[in-house]
């Protein structure tokens, strides 16, 4: 995927259908949430909690400002495209890391499974289970986490080449 699909998709995982709508207008000016509320047909409150979602992972930014004839304040709004690659580095990096904290726990931890998957246990608990089923009465089985292993050592692997070609 190109840096731009990335994005996009990052923007809709955080700021929801709404949110990859107002992404993809491209609007470089600010704006207001009501005005655009106005134009697009879209509830104003839906609006606004995807710009807020936006603005929690830094693609957007507003300043409020009271209006003179209504008293009322106005939320004037600036999408910041130029740091979608910024936001996104950011946000595969936090990807990355819990990847990696996961695969410390798979790669240490010993885990005994049911075969009818009622549960996944400790080694220690295993043995007071004496490897037996608790809930089925099967004989628990060692797991073999090398797969999971793998898989999380892949996707890390896929995320540091998407960061090194960003
Ligand atoms: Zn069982």
């Amino acid at each position: 995927m190109k840096g731009d699909e990335l994005v996009a998709e990052l923007v809709s995982r955080v700021a929801g259908e709404i949110g990859a709508i107002l992404y993809s207008l491209g609007i470089k000016d600010e704006f207001t949430d009501d005005q655009l509320a106005l134009e697009l047909g879209i509830e104003i409150n839906e609006i606004r909690r995807a710009l807020f979602a936006m603005y929690e992972v830094g693609l957007a930014e507003y300043r409020r400002k009271k209006d003179d004839e209504t008293g009322w304040m106005e939320y004037y709004w600036k999408i910041r495209y130029d740091r979608a690659k910024l936001v996104l580095r950011k946000e595969l990096e936090k990807t990355k890391e819990k990847l990696e904290k996961k695969l410390e726990t798979e790669s240490e931890e010993i885990y005994y499974v049911c075969p009818n998957v009622c549960v996944k246990v400790s080694y220690d608990e295993a043995i007071a289970m004496n490897f037996l089923c608790p809930k089925c009465g099967s004989r628990i089985e060692f797991l073999d986490s090398s797969r999971a292993v793998e898989k999380v050592k892949e996707e890390i692997e896929n995320i540091e080449k998407i960061l090194a070609s960003l």
